[in-house]
């Protein structure tokens, strides 16, 4: 009896403790909560969120606000206080969107001996993608070849040079031709690299249609003009538009690469493409910020930010994307964590946030409405977590910018002692030029420390924007491991002393 009174009552000086003396802890609490994280109720979170209830969640729509809202309940229902705007668990943004209605038609007018034409029409999504932003209607016109379709006079390029586009359909690349985004000429570039640019672009050349060629997968097209019918094309219909012209887009593109000249030309080739869609100019959405307050007078006003975005990119006309791997993954592995923060009653000194962002997927906006607004400021803010795609393989991994790198020892130090999964960790002082693709990176442009949880050595398909990113494209075992993982890390960090920064 009195042996298992010593056990319960027995408080271990937390054994994660680094050099910086943490908070008692009483480590039978600590795991007792640690083993309430299950990868069975995580993986019913990916089920909720995948459901086609949400429609693939894109930000602006009413399915996002009610996978929002779902989210917030869930928040709440744990204790977890709002951090929004008005007591709420919302920060509100503007968030224009466009529903596609059909998946629209994509065909290639292929002239016969006799001078009459056949129509061969493609299937998406195997062949090519709806415009996600794209306007409604239809267009036939011959297709002409712009390169990347970039117009950039201080960089003597412009691949609208002597080529008439006027009512015609441009196709074009993705990206720039100058390739090294860690090179400071690449920030001359970056901003010739937005679709939202490519497609005013076209349309300021008088172009009437766009076939972007991006690999073929849900490319939400942040810019939406009216009138303009833009559409994603895969392998199939861009072999067809160069079949007998002697050459091929790779060919061009990589002596576009070289040279930094232009290669504009006519293709003679007339498609036509349908689009149906609706634009929702007054869309509004949202990112969902709920606290858990440190205990610690001083101290509380410091903060840790874990962050996920929500949002996917919806739905093309009945082509779903559920957005399971991108990124329900990383919105539920933090619920996980969350959940089992507020349920054990361990005192944090510091207090933590947790942020699940709107609008990634439509131009980062949930990010970018965040630090513009911070709900604590940015000095006060340890280092901002980002979570994208975290649930698939059996390593886990964790980066810091250069200006926070000693915290990633908080990670392995949780992982050696319960985890035990194989575990990556990475520093990154180099300066990225190129255009922000993550949250985080979003974070760091505006002066905040970041960091990033992955997972490593993936086992199942990835479906990048794609309808089988679905709640199956993830493995729950790994996200039950992310979700301890940051579990541990966060009562350890947010208990630790002064982290020198
Ligand atoms: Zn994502």
């Amino acid at each position: 009896m009195r042996a298992f009174f010593i056990t319960q009552t027995l408080i271990l000086s937390v054994v994660l403790s680094l050099s910086a003396p943490a908070q008692d802890v009483d480590e039978q609490l600590l795991l007792e909560h640690f083993h309430s994280i299950s990868s069975e109720e995580i993986a019913g979170w990916m089920t909720e969120l995948c459901s086609p209830e949400y429609n693939g969640r894109l930000a602006g729509t009413p399915e996002y606000i009610a996978s929002a809202e779902w989210v917030a309940d869930k928040l709440n229902d744990w204790g977890i206080k709002p951090a929004g705007d008005s007591g709420s668990y919302y920060q509100w943004f503007d968030q224009p969107y466009t529903v596609v209605n059909d998946a629209g038609s994509l065909q290639l007018h292929i002239t016969q001996k006799d001078g009459t034409a056949i129509l061969k029409s493609y299937i998406a999504p195997a062949d090519y993608y709806p415009g996600m932003n794209s306007g409604s209607g239809e267009i036939t016109a011959e297709v002409v070849f712009v390169g990347y379709g970039v117009t950039a006079p201080e960089l003597n390029y412009d691949d609208y040079k002597g080529i008439d586009v006027k009512g015609k359909i441009v196709l074009m690349n993705r990206d720039v031709p100058y390739k090294d985004a860690l090179n400071p000429q690449y920030a001359k570039w970056v901003r010739y690299c937005y679709h939202q640019y490519k497609v005013e672009n076209a349309a300021q050349h008088g172009a009437a249609g766009m076939l972007y060629i991006d690999g073929n997968s849900a490319n939400p097209n942040i810019s939406y003009i009216e009138n303009m019918i833009v559409c994603g094309i895969g392998p199939e219909p861009l072999a067809d538009i160069f079949a007998g012209l002697g050459k091929t887009n790779t060919a061009i593109t990589g002596q576009i690469d070289k040279s930094f000249k232009p290669a504009s030309f006519a293709t003679g080739k007339i498609m036509t493409i349908k689009a149906n869609t609706t634009r929702h100019p007054e869309g509004r959405a949202c990112n969902i910020a709920g606290i858990i307050e440190g205990s610690d007078p001083v101290l509380k006003d410091e903060v840790i930010i874990i962050g996920a975005h929500l949002d996917a990119v919806g739905n093309a006309g009945g082509i779903l994307v559920p957005g399971g791997f991108d990124n329900a993954s990383g919105v539920v592995d933090i619920m996980a964590a969350a959940k089992a923060l507020a349920g054990s009653g361990i005192k944090l000194k510091r207090t933590l946030l947790f942020l699940l962002l709107g609008g990634e997927e439509t131009g980062l906006v949930g990010s970018k409405c965040y630090t513009a607004n911070p709900i604590f400021p940015k000095e006060k803010t340890v280092t901002y977590i980002n979570l994208d795609m975290v649930g698939n393989g059996t390593g886990l991994a964790v980066s810091a910018s250069a200006s926070c790198a000693a915290l990633i020892e908080y990670f392995k130090t949780a992982n050696s002692k319960y985890i035990h999964r194989p575990m990556r960790s990475s520093t990154s002082s180099v300066i990225y030029y190129g255009r922000p693709r993550s949250d985080g990176l979003v974070f760091l442009a505006e002066g905040f420390r970041t960091m990033d949880i992955s997972t490593t050595d993936g086992v199942k398909p990835v479906w990048y924007h794609l309808p089988g990113d679905d709640a199956t494209a993830v493995t729950p075992e790994i996200m039950e491991d992310v979700s301890k993982l940051i579990y541990l890390t966060f009562v350890v960090m947010a208990n630790a002393g002064p982290f020198g920064f």
